[in-house]
């Protein structure tokens, strides 16, 4: 009496390199952690502040992702994604680190005009940021091949380079984000953290190859088709 009315969807997971792959619990994503991307968005520099999308919108590297509903203004955001691998609260920056399990290339795809209506309206930001697709992730590069605090960040569209910065231009380091989101909610091991965009971010449209690539990493490919 106590079985499930249905059979419960799959865990998300993401590649892990080496083999492996590595279960999704939440998707956090910290804000205007470049200062040139802070400045193309005319926002002003803020301490760093968190939203969420959900486990599912993750997409894998290679597979295609579909032109979201309601929006004219679909766009990319290049970033480093931390995997969280050991749980904690209140963890300390000194030992953040020892809570990464790997990092990946990823992009926090956003509605960019549903984003700017919930900005001018004080509305919260998840039909901008929260939707179906919109979290593709490369392999997961495990910690133990080393930590990243800089960098090359990259991505194209259709072969033409539009971000290209690097890691150590964020505002808050890894371990400093990992230390604030732990006091926020209890990090668990299957978390991803991504970590903010360097400028150049823009609008995609069905048909658009879009490479991303963080140095040391797998580089992340997916194309935009049309809608589902
Ligand atoms: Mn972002």
């Amino acid at each position: 009496m106590n079985e499930l009315a249905f059979a419960p969807p799959a865990t998300p997971a993401v590649a892990i390199e080496g083999g492996g792959r590595f279960p999704v619990h939440r998707i956090y994503c910290v804000g205007r952690n470049y200062a040139d991307h802070v400045r193309e968005m005319g926002s002003q520099p803020t301490p760093p502040f968190f939203f969420m999308k959900p486990a599912d919108a993750l997409v894998a590297n290679g597979a295609p992702i579909p032109y979201p509903p309601r929006t004219a203004n679909l766009q990319y955001e290049m970033e480093l994604v931390v995997a969280i691998g050991r749980s904690g609260r209140n963890i300390a920056p000194a030992g953040a680190l020892g809570h990464v399990f790997g990092y990946a290339a990823g992009i926090d795809l956003t509605r960019r005009d549903l984003q700017a209506a919930a900005k001018e309206n004080r509305l919260p930001w998840d039909a901008g940021k929260g939707f179906d697709h919109s979290a593709p992730v490369a392999a997961i590069r495990p910690a133990a091949r080393g930590h990243l605090s800089r960098g090359r960040i990259w991505l194209s569209v259709n072969g033409k380079t539009q971000q290209d910065s690097d890691l150590s231009y964020m505002l808050t380091g890894v371990p400093q984000l990992i230390a604030e989101l732990s006091t926020l909610y209890e990090l668990k091991a299957g978390d991803l953290l991504f970590t903010g965009t360097p400028a150049g971010v823009g609008a995609v449209q069905p048909g658009d190859r879009i490479e991303g690539g963080i140095e040391g990493l797998e580089v992340l490919r997916n194309t935009i088709v049309p809608p589902a």
